[in-house]
C-alpha cells in the first residue's frame, strides 16, 4: 500500500483517516482491513472485543468506497472504523451487555446511537467487552472473561467500558463508544491513556442503550485525540424523540471548540475534595503539573469547595442499585437470551428464578439485592429518599461553583491501572475508582478525561478530569484540546506512540 501512512493505518487519528479516504488516498476497505488484521493479531492478548463483525465492517467499507466512486458527498467520519460497547443494540448483531443472561440474543433493532453511526457511514468493527450491565470499574465482571490493559497486560483497562478504551490503546480502532453511569467512559480513558467524554445527560440518546441506571446512564465518544472525540460527539449527539429525556436544544459546537484549543481568560476551579489523601503520588504530581500548564496557557485557577461531593459515592450506591433492580426485572427468561429449567415440569416462576440465578453474575446480584432493599416500603425514605436529597445538594454545589468558574478539574481517578484480581474481592476498593467521576452523573452535567502523562512510579497513564455545566460540553473540548496540545509539545504525539506490552 503506498500512501503517507506507510502501512501504519492503525496508528492514525480518525480525522486523518477520514481525510485520506475522502481524497482517495486510501480506500475505506483498506482501512477496515488494516484494523481487522490488527484485531486478529493482538486481540487474543487484549480481549477488547466480544464480537468482531468482519463481514458487516467490510460490507460497510465497500459501500463507502462505492459512494465515493459515485462522487457522493459524505460525512466527516465516513469510512472510519469504530468499536461499539456491547450495551447498545445492533440489529442482526449479538448484544450481550457482558452478561450470560443475554447470551445468543440478537436485537431486532438498532439503538439511536448505532443508527446515527451507520448513517454517518462509520464502519462498526464489532462489540466491545464490558462489566456485566456496566457494573464495575475493571471489566473483570464480564461473563466472557477479562480485558487486559494494552499498557501492561497484567492490569485492568478500567470499567465498565474497558473493552472500548483498550481497543483504542491497542490500535484496534481509532474511535469507540462507551457509556458512563458513574465513570465508565472517563475512568477507562484515564487508565488507558485515551480520551473519553460523558456528554450532558440527555445530550446523546439512550434509546437502545440497555438500561442500568436510567437517570445516570449516558453514552459518549472515546478516541485517542480530543478532536477525534469531538467529531464523534457531533455524530451521535442531538435530540431524539425516541428518548423522553433527550434534550431538544442545538448540540454545542464541540468540533469548533476542539479546534480552538485555547484557555486564555478562562476561569478554572480545582475541586478541593478531590485533591488530598488517598491519591497515588504520581497521579497528584501529573495533575498539579496539568493545572500549572493551564495557568501557563493563560487560565485563572482557583480552588473550589464542593462539600457535598464527599457524599456522592454512598448516594450513588443507593440510586444506581435501586434503578438497576427495577431495570433488570425485564430479564425474566421469557423475552431475551438465556432460559434455564424449561423442562415442561417447572412453572414460570421457577424458570425465571433458575434463569436469573444462572444468568446474572455476583456483582449484578449484589446490586439487585441492594436496590430491592433500598426501595422496600419502610426504608424508601431513609435510603433512596436521602440519596436523592444528596443529589440535590451536589447540584447546588455545582451551581455555586459554576457561578465563579467555567470548568472544574480534578484527577479522573485516584490511581493508575491496578492489577487484575487486586480489587476483585473488595467491592468497596473497586467503588472508589469512581470517586471523582460520580458527582457529574448525579448532576447530569458533562465531563471529559484527557491524558496528562505517565505516573513516574509505574509508567502508567494519568488522566485529567474536566467538568463543565450542562449543555456547555464545548468547554470540555476547548480545555481538553489545549491541554492535549501542551502535552504533545512536552511528550510527543500521540501520547501512546508505542504500547509497550504488545
Ligand atoms: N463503576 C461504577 C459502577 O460500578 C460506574 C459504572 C458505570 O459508569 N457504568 O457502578
Amino acid at each position: 500500500m503506498s500512501n503517507r501512512f506507510d502501512g501504519e493505518l492503525t496508528r492514525s487519528t480518525a480525522a486523518a483517516l477520514a481525510g485520506a479516504i475522502r481524497n482517495g488516498e486510501v480506500t475505506a476497505t483498506d482501512v477496515a482491513q488494516a484494523h481487522l488484521d490488527r484485531i486478529a493479531k493482538v486481540d487474543e492478548k487484549v480481549h477488547a472485543f466480544l464480537h468482531v463483525d468482519a463481514e458487516g465492517a467490510l460490507a460497510k467499507a465497500a459501500e463507502v468506497d462505492a459512494k465515493l466512486a459515485r462522487g457522493e458527498r459524505l460525512g466527516p467520519l465516513a469510512g472510519v472504523p469504530l468499536a461499539l460497547k456491547d450495551v447498545f443494540t445492533t440489529k442482526g448483531v449479538p448484544t450481550t451487555c457482558g452478561s450470560k443472561i443475554l447470551q445468543g440474543w440478537v436485537p431486532p433493532y438498532d439503538a439511536t446511537v448505532t443508527r446515527r453511526l451507520r448513517e454517518a457511514d462509520i464502519v462498526i468493527l464489532g462489540k466491545t467487552n464490558m462489566d456485566e450491565f456496566a457494573m464495575g470499574s475493571s471489566t473483570e465482571n464480564s461473563a466472557y472473561g477479562v480485558t487486559h490493559n494494552p499498557w501492561d497486560l497484567t492490569r485492568i483497562p478500567g470499567g465498565s467500558g474497558g473493552g472500548s478504551s483498550a481497543s483504542l490503546a491497542a490500535f484496534e480502532a481509532p474511535l469507540a463508544i462507551g457509556t458512563d453511569t458513574g465513570g465508565s467512559i472517563r475512568q477507562p480513558a484515564s487508565v488507558t491513556g485515551t480520551v473519553g467524554v460523558k456528554p450532558t445527560y440527555g445530550g446523546v440518546s439512550r434509546y437502545g442503550l440497555v438500561a442500568f441506571s436510567s437517570s445516570l446512564d449516558q453514552g459518549g465518544p472515546c478516541a485517542r485525540t480530543v478532536l477525534d472525540a469531538a467529531l464523534l460527539h457531533a455524530v451521535i449527539a442531538g435530540h431524539d424523540p425516541m428518548d423522553s429525556t433527550s434534550i431538544d436544544l442545538p448540540v454545542p459546537d464541540v468540533v469548533g471548540a476542539a479546534k480552538l484549543a485555547n484557555v486564555e481568560g478562562m476561569r478554572i476551579g480545582v475541586v478541593k475534595q478531590f485533591d488530598g489523601e488517598g491519591y497515588q503520588e504520581g497521579v497528584r504530581q501529573r495533575f498539579h503539573e496539568a493545572v500549572q500548564t493551564l495557568r501557563d496557557l493563560g487560565a485563572t485557577v482557583v480552588e473550589v469547595d464542593c462539600p457535598s461531593f464527599d457524599y456522592a459515592l454512598p448516594a450513588y450506591y443507593l440510586i444506581a442499585p435501586s434503578e438497576c433492580s427495577s431495570n433488570l426485572a425485564r430479564f425474566d427468561a421469557m423475552r431475551y437470551g438465556l432460559r434455564v429449567g424449561d423442562d415442561g415440569v417447572n412453572g414460570v416462576e421457577e424458570v425465571m428464578a433458575l434463569t436469573r440465578e444462572a444468568g446474572f453474575g455476583p456483582e449484578v446480584k449484589r446490586r439487585i439485592m441492594l436496590g430491592t432493599y433500598a426501595l422496600s416500603s419502610g426504608y424508601y425514605d431513609a435510603y433512596y429518599g436521602s440519596a436523592q436529597q444528596v443529589r440535590t445538594l451536589i447540584m447546588r454545589d455545582f451551581d455555586r461553583a459554576f457561578a465563579d468558574v467555567d470548568v472544574l478539574v480534578s484527577p479522573t481517578t485516584p490511581t493508575t491501572a491496578f492489577k487484575i484480581g487486586e480489587r476483585a474481592d473488595d467491592p468497596m476498593a473497586m467503588y472508589l475508582a469512581d470517586l471523582c467521576t460520580i458527582p457529574t452523573n448525579m448532576a447530569g452535567n458533562a465531563g471529559m478525561s484527557v491524558p496528562v502523562g505517565l505516573a513516574p512510579e509505574d509508567g502508567l497513564p494519568v488522566g485529567l478530569q474536566i467538568i463543565a455545566p450542562a449543555m456547555a460540553d464545548d468547554r470540555l473540548y476547548r480545555v481538553g484540546a489545549a491541554v492535549e496540545a501542551a502535552m504533545t509539545t512536552k511528550w510527543g504525539h500521540p501520547l501512546i506512540e508505542e504500547v509497550p506490552s504488545l
